[in-house]
């Protein structure tokens, strides 16, 4: 049995502060002890009680001028778009034919797709990102070279191979039947390995025939626990596109839920479009949607509406992506930021708590592994990231003038980036330290430097 202790402030989350007082749905320890037995917390409290109990020879990692709190949660992001994240001029359709299926060709080498999938995982780990929702490429191989990779940091990864079958370049489509033979193999070889799950990925509506949603819906059915994601309402021309692709459904999430594509851990990105019907659809079948606010506001995309989505009488479990490559940053801090101003163009204003809340429990019960990771408590995964209050000149004099812990939280989503993440933890062991000479190490090598 491995022990070890980490001496920090900390806070989480045991409610959702879009439903519940702010008091209530967050735990804020000044100074915590947390204990952690074989990749899970054991225990956590305030220091000074929780070093009286500590068994001796436990070794405690103390930080001091940080925050403790859950590791983040990317609800919607594309790895093979790493490399083409700020890519000029078009929005979505135009985006996606210039530049998306241009770098996306490039996975049909395994070589390529490893080394992306290498520096994918690194960046979200600097980000202090520990779980994700992927989409990979039509390739299988793209799906490997991710899991491979996670498997090796022990992050609990969710990803899959995209599906397209029609309106893609030649190279990129695959057919309703060997989308499904190829995603029913990968299923097979990763879901629920270590700590691997698998999601099935129809890109979206326009590039998949009905006979390829209809498999997919098949397939999803066939393997309980899996999960299913999809692009849902992002762009007025996309909409569009589906009205006309599909006139028999009576909207673009009706076409997804027509093929069996709603209900529990299905993840639908963007839903900026959206009406009451759609969202109240996405409660009743307990579907979850990803607001990517970096990605909507830099392909013009639109305003996602919080307010409507987490309506009291109906909410609707939300959260947070990057969307990585259309999104700009890895950083769930600066998507935060942006998420704040999406919301305040909107007409309301995102609490910090409400937005610290997205980007972890919230994104866990999104992807329904709220059980699991998404907050610090006896039993969970101890996946964690520690915050550094001092990360700049400015961070650290801004924040000498804040007044509590909401202030905090909310300078943290203002000013915060990859800079303000000290180490990244995943399941008890450092894997990510901004100032060790190797910032990056897969656990055991962690355990022993
Ligand atoms: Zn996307």
């Amino acid at each position: 049995m491995t022990q070890r202790a980490i001496r920090a402030p900390a806070m989480t989350f045991h409610g959702d502060p879009f439903l519940v007082p702010a008091g209530e749905a967050l735990r804020h320890w000044p100074d915590a002890l947390m204990r952690i037995e074989d990749g899970r917390i054991a225990s956590i409290e305030d220091a000074e009680e929780g070093l009286k109990r500590l068994p001796a020879g436990v070794p405690v990692t103390h930080y001091e001028d940080a925050l403790i709190c859950p590791g983040f949660i990317d609800a919607h992001v594309h790895y093979p778009q790493t490399q083409m994240i700020g890519a000029f001029g078009a929005e979505l359709l135009e985006w996606l034919e210039r530049y998306t299926f241009v770098a996306e060709q490039d996975f049909a080498d395994a070589g390529h797709a490893r080394d992306v999938a290498a520096r994918f995982l690194r960046e979200l780990l600097r980000a202090g990102t520990t779980t994700a929702s992927v989409y990979c490429t039509v390739h299988p191989q793209s799906v490997d070279a991710l899991f491979e990779e996670s498997e090796r940091f022990n992050t609990r990864m969710i990803a899959g191979k995209v599906l397209m079958d029609r309106n893609a370049p030649d190279a990129l489509l695959d057919t309703a039947e060997r989308g499904y033979a190829e995603s029913k193999a990968l299923i097979g070889k990763w879901h629920g390995r270590g700590r691997q799950l698998y999601c099935i990925t129809p890109r979206f509506a326009p590039s998949s025939s009905e006979e390829q949603l209809q498999a997919a819906g098949k397939l999803w059915r066939e393997h309980p626990g899996t999960y299913m994601q999809t692009h849902l309402c992002e762009n007025q021309g996309e909409i569009e596109w589906v009205r006309q692709l599909f006139p028999e459904r009576s909207s673009y999430l009706d076409v997804y839920d027509h093929a069996g594509l709603t209900g529990p851990r299905a993840i639908f990105g963007h839903a900026v479009h959206m009406d009451e019907e759609d969202f109240a659809c996405c409660h009743r079948t307990g579907s979850a949607l990803a607001h990517c606010p970096t990605s909507n506001l830099f392909l013009g995309s639109g305003l996602f509406r919080m307010v409507d989505a987490k309506r009291i009488e109906r909410p609707v479990r939300v959260g947070l992506g990057t969307d990585i490559g259309a999104g700009t940053s890895f950083s769930q801090l600066q998507s935060l930021g942006e998420a704040y101003k999406v919301a305040k163009l909107g007409g309301h204003a995102l609490t910090p708590e409400q937005g610290f809340y997205l980007a972890t429990r919230g994104g866990a019960e999104a992807l329904r592994l709220d059980d699991r990771i998404g907050s610090l408590a006896p039993g969970f995964e101890a996946d964690f990231v520690v915050l550094d209050l001092k990360a700049t000149p400015l961070l650290d004099f801004r924040l000498s003038h804040a007044r509590d812990l909401a202030e905090t939280l909310f300078v943290l989503m203002t000013l915060g980036d990859d800079r303000a993440i000290r180490a990244t933890y995943v399941a008890g062991e450092c894997v990510y330290e901004r100032d060790r000479p190797e910032s990056f190490l897969y656990p055991g090598a962690a355990s022993s430097a």
